[in-house]
């Protein structure tokens, strides 16, 4: 049994945003998964490590709800190797694919995407970049598919599947939504302008048709929806919600407070789009929801919730929580040293993107001093 225990905790974002914040002092992780707070260290039998966080932020590991990889950490399309290491430095500890649209020669063919889906998925499920758990091989849907195709890929662990060519009969695509949906698969749809040669532009018109389950970067990717098409999509359908950093961030803020007029906060996620044109950006996601959080009248631990336990919500996957159970997939947020507030949620709501302290997945500590984000203002003792 290996045991360690987090102490001094400052405040704890739960990722859950009904009920966001718990002011749990410490917390106790069993083999990698978290198994109890307020612990009660004189008590508490076996513990290896004790994790002094000396007043820090602990949240979920954060997820990118968009990215591009394509195997391990290499990108094609920027030519960078180890792209998602520095990303676990932001703080991420999950990744969900939208698709390995960035592979040379990518085939559009029916056989070629689904043997890309199932290579994909099945070599991020053998190794994870530098322990970051990536949901890859996202089956990008070409005409020709039969309902097979989405039984085979979903027997062979891919989760997801995404409009993203243009799907010459809609009657087709209707079904495509339907076999997937058979099959568990999560349907995600591209929405906007036509960001690379190959992809289409698409209207609230031809997405309410298939009837997905995530509404890909709403805020464009990077050129959005119309603004109308944009709100009939929010108060029309219950889809989750995509932001993203590299999208029109004038219209994620529009977003962002339409979902709060309507109270459905819990519909929205967030992510990058890495790697895309705009660059990589190891730390987009702590920019993100920053941005969010001092640009609207989001609160900082709800922007976070976005970016942890809502993600894993909608893409059903265990980590994304602080609760009994979960992975212990946590980081620890601080002010960064000289900034404008006392603490990571303050930080945030200033503008000022928060230090990251320490970043573990399934209980195996795998950041620790960071050469990333700006330092932080409290210290990390280990004993
Ligand atoms: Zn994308």
């Amino acid at each position: 049994m290996t045991r360690s225990v987090i102490k001094n905790i400052g405040k704890v974002v739960t990722g859950s945003i009904r009920n966001p914040i718990e002011n749990w002092e410490s917390l106790l992780i069993t083999d990698g998964k978290i198994d109890g707070f307020n612990v009660d260290l004189k008590t508490t039998q076996d513990v290896q490590h004790v994790i002094d966080a000396s007043g820090m932020t602990l949240i979920p590991g954060l997820y990118d709800s968009h990215t591009h990889p394509v195997f391990g950490g290499y990108s094609p399309r920027l030519k960078i190797m180890d792209w998602i290491e520095s990303y676990l430095r932001g703080g991420i500890t999950s990744m969900i694919s939208t698709g390995e649209l960035h592979l040379p020669g990518r085939p559009h063919d029916p056989q070629g995407v689904k043997a890309l889906a199932i290579l994909a998925s099945k070599s991020y499920r053998n190794e994870r970049p530098s322990g970051v758990k990536v949901q890859g091989g996202t089956l990008i849907l070409e005409t020709g598919l039969k309902e097979k195709d989405f039984e085979e890929v979903a027997s062979a662990g891919v989760r997801a599947v995404k409009f993203i060519e243009a799907i010459n009969d809609g009657e087709e695509a209707i079904r495509f939504s339907k076999w997937a949906k058979k099959n568990n698969l999560k349907v995600i749809i591209h929405c906007g302008g036509t960001s690379l040669p190959d992809v289409p532009t698409s209207t609230a018109q031809s997405i309410i048709e298939v009837e997905p389950d995530i509404l890909a970067h709403l805020n464009g990717g990077p050129t959005p929806l119309s603004i109308n098409d944009i709100d009939y999509l929010i108060h029309n359908t219950p889809w989750a919600i995509d932001l993203i950093r590299f999208g029109n961030f004038k219209l994620a803020l529009h977003i962002i407070e339409a979902v709060i007029k309507i109270d459905a906060l819990e519909r929205v996620i967030l992510g990058t789009d890495s790697p895309t044109a705009s660059g990589m950006e190891p730390l987009g996601i702590l920019h993100l929801m920053t941005s969010l959080a001092s640009l609207s009248n989001l609160k900082p631990e709800q922007a976070i919730c976005m970016a942890t336990g809502n993600t894993s919500k909608v893409y059903t996957l265990p980590a994304g929580r602080v609760e009994i159970g979960a992975p212990a997939d946590l980081v620890l947020l601080d002010t960064p040293l000289g900034g404008l507030a006392n603490s990571a949620l303050e930080s945030m709501k200033a503008g000022d993107i928060p230090a990251i302290g320490m970043v573990m997945i399934d209980g195996d500590v795998r950041v620790l001093r960071n050469s990333l984000t700006p330092p932080t203002q409290r210290k990390i003792t280990i004993s």
